[in-house]
């Protein structure tokens, strides 16, 4: 009989990659751009709630990570085909995906939290993004989100206001860096991190846009 603890190749069995996309780290930055573009993923910013898959419970991030984007819809990571139970990239898949076994997480375990991949280290200093990214992060982070929604909640017509401005702000850029940089649409949730309604749905709002005001509704959480 095989002790299944000691199994040391990947079955392809797939159910980890049903389960959602890898984080990317230091050792991934080749693939960037090349077997990972852009538009396949995804930046959880400082201060965004999520889900951490190790502890099982929704924390605030302390350090950003980029992701592979979820398929549309779907937990599943997008680069797996569930039908023919394939990666498109998988002779070159990250490093969290070489190193989670299904029958033992303790290798994903030791580096998980290691040495994550930052849109820093990709856009380095004079990079004609990075003042960009720099500045919509000042003006829209997820902690300064979370505080305003605290404010709107308890009834701040100025909070509303405020981020009602910030939501604008943000929406008009992801119209004009596409058009003003030849980048896709689809790379600005790597550029500028997820949708600031998602952002916002992570702390239990839900964004609707009502005859040109913007309505904050509760609603559960989803992340
Ligand atoms: S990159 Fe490939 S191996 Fe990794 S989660 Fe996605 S489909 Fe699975």
């Amino acid at each position: 009989m095989t002790d299944s603890k000691n199994n040391t190749e990947c079955r392809r069995c797939g159910i980890c990659c049903s389960k959602g996309g890898p984080a990317l780290h230091d050792q991934d930055a080749s693939l960037v751009g090349g077997v990972l573009p852009m538009e396949q993923l995804l930046t959880l910013r400082v201060g965004e709630m999520v889900m951490d898959q190790p502890l099982g419970k929704v924390v605030p991030l302390v350090e950003e990570i980029i992701k592979i984007r979820s398929a549309p819809g779907s937990t599943a990571c997008m680069l797996y085909d569930d039908a023919a139970k394939t990666c498109a990239v998988y002779e070159n898949r990250p490093a969290e995906c070489r190193e989670l076994l299904c029958e033992n997480d303790e290798r994903l375990k030791a580096m998980y939290d290691k040495d994550r991949l930052c849109r820093r280290d990709l856009l380095p200093e004079g990079h004609p993004l990075l003042e960009i990214v720099e500045d919509h992060d000042r003006r829209c982070s997820p902690r300064k989100l979370t505080s305003l929604a605290r404010r709107v909640v308890s009834g701040e017509e100025q909070a509303l206001e405020e981020l009602g401005e910030i939501l604008a702000y943000d929406a008009n850029l992801r119209e004009l860096v596409p058009e003003k940089s030849g980048l896709p649409a689809e790379a600005m949730d790597f550029l500028l991190g997820r949708s600031l309604d998602l952002v916002l749905a992570g702390i239990g709002l839900e964004v609707h846009h009502e005859q040109g005001r913007t309505v904050l509704r509760k609603s559960p959480v989803r992340l």
